[in-house]
């Protein structure tokens, strides 16, 4: 390696302009405006801290709450990224269950793992790790109101409560598979849970963004008898039909939502819906007016309107797309004539893992099937624009480090070196 590839021990800088000790990462400038950037690298700051080289970094729908400036306290200079995979670089002197070289995927959730709500496994309501809010507890890259932590498009990232939210990969875990754990797939898995979907239900998605697709892979793995996803872009619909076996309805096609899916169930209505959309949800004029445009409230309400008109009585909601924290105008009168249950949170992504893994191993689930967009860090923004305008039919971008590109450049150039010189003693041999 030449000087340039090693400072500070650690792996590979490019752009000679940056300071030592700095690093690339995603830097907010406000609604629609972000680049990347060189920062300070982070420090370990408390004992059970660790440093993380990132090798994989995914941009979520609820960084686009963020990128369309719809999510208070979002600070210039903040970098996002709550979804990422990592090499262990460095371990604060309390860290136990981590090592430097560990490589490791980062649930989004900060938490603390004792406290009375990490206790009943609600981790993403951890009671300790979010000083500028009850309601949530931390998540990394995601505003002051989450706490207010940088996240990890970077190249690196401090994890605070380093015992507790890491999990070092298994050998046979795919890294592409490993990143789409810290979040959409296990958010779309916890959705299926909270939708309580008994053997042979009738779960509709609203969302076929990743969050809505692994909903709908996780409601066929729980029993449901028929799935059936809606959206408006018609060519994540036909992707969400081969990801998902299931039924599709674009609602720019039909009349009203809710009679469409009686319609479609003798006039029953669905046993669970699933609001995989939140805040930004189109579909309804003066929801989106008031909600996304005018903010007077926090974010249309257009998909819990539909939900609860068009569950059955009885039936179910449960709701993982991401809203703000004052009000919403919604139909609580029909959600208590119809005798719902409404559900929601965010996922609390660690309890998931090892059911997750399983379906892996298994074959059950291939969550790297969603990636559609490897982006170089360096070019963040266009990947912003290119998922927040949902353009070259994106569905889920992931950013690639310089550093991580070169080690796995230096990975491969080795694993290929290796094979050679053992073909190479084999045909000795023979
Ligand atoms: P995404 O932006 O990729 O997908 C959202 C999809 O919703 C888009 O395809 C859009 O066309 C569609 N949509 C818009 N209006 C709709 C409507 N009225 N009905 C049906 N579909 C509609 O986002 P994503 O990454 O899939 O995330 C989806 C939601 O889940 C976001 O709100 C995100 O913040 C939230 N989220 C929550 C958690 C959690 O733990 N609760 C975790 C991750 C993401
Ligand atoms: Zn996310």
């Amino acid at each position: 390696m030449t000087k340039a590839q090693i400072v500070s021990g650690r792996m590979a800088r490019i752009q000679p302009s940056r300071k030592e000790n700095d690093m690339l990462a995603m830097q907010y400038r406000g609604p629609y405006r972000v680049r990347a950037t060189h920062k300070a690298e982070p420090q370990i700051e408390h004992p059970n801290d660790a440093i993380i080289r990132v090798t994989r970094s995914c941009i979520c729908g609820s960084d686009l709450h963020l990128y369309h400036g719809l999510v208070p306290d979002t600070r210039i200079g903040h970098t996002f990224g709550h979804e990422f995979t990592g090499i262990v670089e460095e371990v604060g002197s309390s860290v136990q269950s981590l090592k430097k070289g560990d490589h490791v995927l980062v649930p989004f959730n900060i938490f603390c793992g004792s406290c009375f709500f990490c206790r009943k496994e609600l981790f993403s309501n951890c009671h300790n790790v979010n000083p500028e809010a009850t309601a949530v507890g931390g998540i990394f890259g995601y505003s002051h109101t989450t706490g207010g932590y940088d996240g990890g498009q970077a190249e690196f990232v401090r994890v605070p409560m380093a015992d507790v939210g890491p999990l070092i990969l298994p050998p046979d875990l795919d890294v592409d598979d490993a990143v789409l754990l810290t979040d959409a797939c296990p958010t779309g898995y916890h959705a299926a849970e909270m939708g309580d979907i008994a053997e042979g239900d009738t779960v509709v998605v609203f969302g076929a963004g990743p969050v809505g697709l692994f909903a709908a892979k996780s409601a066929w793995l729980m029993g449901a008898g028929r799935v059936i996803v809606v959206d408006q872009l018609e060519y994540r619909l036909e992707f969400a039909k081969k990801f998902a076996q299931c039924e599709v309805v674009n609602f720019r096609e039909v009349g009203d939502m809710a009679i469409h899916i009686k319609k479609m169930t003798d006039w029953l209505g669905a046993d669970v819906c699933i609001d995989a959309v939140g805040c930004e949800a189109a579909g309804n004029a003066m929801q989106y007016l008031t909600g996304v445009k005018l903010k007077m409230q926090a974010g249309s309400a257009t998909v819990l309107h539909w939900a609860i008109n068009s569950a059955r009585k009885g039936g179910k909601i449960s709701v993982v797309g991401v809203y703000g924290p004052t009000f919403n105008a919604v139909p609580i009168g029909n959600l208590v004539n119809k005798g719902l249950t409404l559900r929601g949170n965010q996922a609390a992504v660690k309890r998931h893992l090892p059911r997750l893994i399983e379906h892996i191993q298994a074959g059950r689930l291939k969550p790297s099937e969603v990636i559609t967009h490897r982006i170089p860090l360096e070019d963040v923004a266009d990947a912003y624009h290119i998922f927040s305008s949902k353009l070259d039919n994106c569905i889920k971008p992931v950013l690639i480090p310089p550093a991580a590109r070169q080690y796995e450049a230096a990975r491969t150039t080795a694993a290929q070196a290796t094979e050679s010189s053992q073909s190479q003693s084999q045909s000795q041999v023979h």
